[in-house]
């Protein structure tokens, strides 16, 4: 996990680099606006923590330019200002948290955190990957190595199920049910056209194969990191 810390105050600045590193963190840290925006549009983090008093460019044009810019990561303000109009402007320009200084580390610590999962929950739900395959649900598209795969809707809704319970093996009774709303006793020969299908689009052409058959049991998708 990598966090940007934009703090012109040294001290302060050290105090929170040093923190952070100690509760298992990368962190950049840069002493000035332009600095702090060079960084946020560059390299990517999972969260930018920015001042709001800054030489160069004060902490709302950093995150309105990164926010134009279409950074979307999540950002916490921190100010020595204890002003509700502040908190306010902040939040209503796309800030995630608020601040106010002097804190104690330990509740930074805990909003951090809770900032942190909250976006990787909402990014676990709109997209579901293994290896260099990558399947987002929002837009109903599947790329592997960054190429788009087009996928009929049921091949869209195996892979999805595959993905969900990868490492998994899933009979085709269970397939049946879930993408088809067939019954045990159907003809599962539909299941294992459509698997054929689909491994087709997925896996030629790669060298790693991700959807195996597991012989007399059903269907996986797995790769090497989750054996
Ligand atoms: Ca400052």
């Amino acid at each position: 996990m990598k966090i940007l810390v934009v703090e012109d105050e040294p001290k302060t600045g050290d105090y929170l680099k040093r923190g952070l590193l100690e509760a298992g963190f990368v962190v950049d840290l840069a002493r000035d606006g332009p600095d702090g925006l060079h960084q946020a549009l560059t390299m990517d983090y999972e969260l930018v923590i920015l001042d709001v008093m800054l030489p160069g460019l004060d902490g709302w044009q950093v995150l309105a330019m990164m926010r134009k810019a279409g950074k979307d990561v999540p950002v916490m303000f921190l100010t020595a200002r204890d002003n509700v109009d502040d908190r306010v402007r902040g939040l209503e320009q796309g800030a995630d948290d608020y601040l106010v200084k002097p804190f104690a580390f330990s509740e930074l610590l805990a909003r951090v955190r809770t900032l942190l999962r909250r976006s990787t929950k909402v990014r676990a739900a709109e997209r579901l990957q293994a290896a260099d395959l990558e399947l987002d649900l929002v837009r109903r598209r599947v790329m592997r190595n960054g190429t788009r795969i087009d996928l009929t809707a049921k091949e869209f809704a195996l892979l999805e199920l595959l993905l969900r319970r990868q490492g998994e093996v899933l009979p085709r009774s269970l397939i049946a049910s879930q993408v088809w709303d067939m019954n045990f006793d159907s003809d599962t020969n539909v299941i294992d056209v459509a698997v054929r299908r689909l491994r087709a689009k997925v896996d030629d052409g790669f060298e790693r194969k991700l959807i195996r058959t597991v012989r007399g049991m059903g269907y996986v998708l797995e790769h090497e990191e989750c054996n």
